[in-house]
């Protein structure tokens, strides 16, 4: 069906589109219906199942009836629930008005940027990140200054950079760590060196995207700017959530942690836009954040023997380099020497999207351009798969790039 004629769309939406991620798992599902072998190594979720406990407190909730509106921003026995996991994990005391629960850490996110952000309001990213901060910050009013982060620096944002990127219209620095796409973690001594500088400007806020806290591989523990500059806590707006650490990432419930008139702010956005996240996932998240978290270990010790298959199986790939993760499950493989072959450019695969289109269609792996994360000639794999995905991907993309170098 057609759409009338004097069909427009707002300007807010100018430039703003469905994310690339979820475009290309879109395209990776339309090709399984033809084509039965489609390896999806696009995703940015565990393909582990939500734990039995948690499922079960879920049908629980549906069964005692709690099916109706919550109060708007959280259970206060949810916050709860997140008060001890901050307390427990992160060494964080909060107040039960220091917590907000949104559909997702996605929404979360949406609801601070909304509710802070006004033209002109600049937020300082550093990239590669997940495209979809820049997108959000745009449709909340603000300007987001990118500060291009190298693999030379580990892919994190320089104190000297964050100095040189500070304006009087800085209104937020926004951290990932551990990062999508590039697993790169912040360490303590990372976050003290940027508490340091801002320090000096007290009218800027951090907003910690810590969501990926859990699949970490790095021998020193998880740091936070919270608690690694106590000092600076109440400028700093902790992200989390229960879809990576949990594999819960359709039940949507995601959460913050700040200062009573941030959450405040943000509740109102949620009040006029979704309310309550959802009561039952409210439930299951309560079994999640308080009952056994043996499922982490087992899984996080999962995710690293994956993450050494799939980084050792890029390294041989030739003209593909690619670092190894401290966090996240994604490989974020370096394809600029491959890209710049005159082979390649000879067969039109001038840049990542290219190559990513080619991996697709004629290898069948779906894969992640770099460019939507503001990492060109770079690809993002997620090893959120199953050991066998990841060889048999890893062999395709083998043949596909040797056939691609052939004369
Ligand atoms: N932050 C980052 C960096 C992510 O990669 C994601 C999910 N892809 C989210 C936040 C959102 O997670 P959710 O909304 O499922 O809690």
């Amino acid at each position: 069906m057609g759409c009338w004629p004097e069909f427009s769309r707002s300007a807010k939406l100018n430039g703003i589109g469905i994310s690339e991620i979820i475009r290309i798992g879109t395209e990776a599902r339309k090709l399984a219906t033809s084509h039965d072998d489609v390896i999806s190594l696009s995703a940015g979720e565990p393909d582990f199942s939500t734990p039995d406990n948690v499922k079960l407190a879920g049908i629980n909730a549906i069964l005692t009836n709690q099916t109706r509106y919550t109060a708007l921003d959280g259970t206060a026995a949810l916050k709860a629930a997140i008060r001890r996991k901050f307390q427990r994990e992160n060494g964080l005391d909060y107040a039960e008005n220091e917590i907000s629960v949104g559909a997702g850490a996605k929404q979360v996110l949406f609801n601070i940027l909304m509710a802070t952000l006004d033209p002109g309001d600049e937020v300082i990213v550093p990239t590669p990140c997940w495209t979809t901060y820049l997108d959000m910050i745009r449709l909340a009013g603000g300007t987001a200054t990118v500060v291009p982060c190298s693999e030379e620096t580990g892919f994190r944002l320089s104190p000297e950079q964050l100095a040189a990127t500070l304006t009087p219209r800085t209104r937020w620095l926004l951290l990932n760590s551990p990062s999508n796409p590039t697993g790169a973690v912040y360490r303590a001594s990372h976050l003290a060196a940027l508490g340091e500088v801002l320090r000096a400007v007290p009218r800027v806020g951090i907003i910690s995207d810590d969501i990926y806290e859990h699949v970490l591989y790095d021998p020193a523990p998880f740091a936070t700017m919270a608690a690694t500059c106590p000092d600076l806590k109440p400028r700093v707006v902790t992200v989390n959530g229960v879809s990576k650490a949990y594999s819960m990432t359709g039940w949507r419930v995601g959460y913050a942690a700040a200062a009573p008139e941030v959450i405040t702010a943000m509740a109102i956005v949620q009040s006029q836009s979704s309310s309550n996240p959802c009561s039952i996932s409210q439930a299951a998240a309560i079994e999640a954040l308080d009952g056994p978290q043996d499922a982490i270990t087992s899984r996080r010790n999962a995710f690293r023997s994956r993450r050494d298959r799939i980084v050792t199986g890029l390294n041989t790939l030739p003209h593909v380099h690619c670092t190894m993760p401290d966090g996240a499950f994604y490989a974020f493989a370096d394809m600029r020497a491959l890209l710049a072959r005159p082979e390649l450019k000879r067969k039109g695969i001038i840049d990542d999207a290219a190559l990513c289109r080619y991996f697709l269609h004629e290898c069948h792996v779906a894969i992640v351009p770099g460019f939507c994360f503001g990492g060109p000639g770079y690809l993002r794999l997620s090893y959120a798969a199953s050991d066998k995905m990841i060889d048999d991907a890893l062999e395709r993309m083998k043949t596909g790039v040797n056939r691609l170098l052939a004369v």
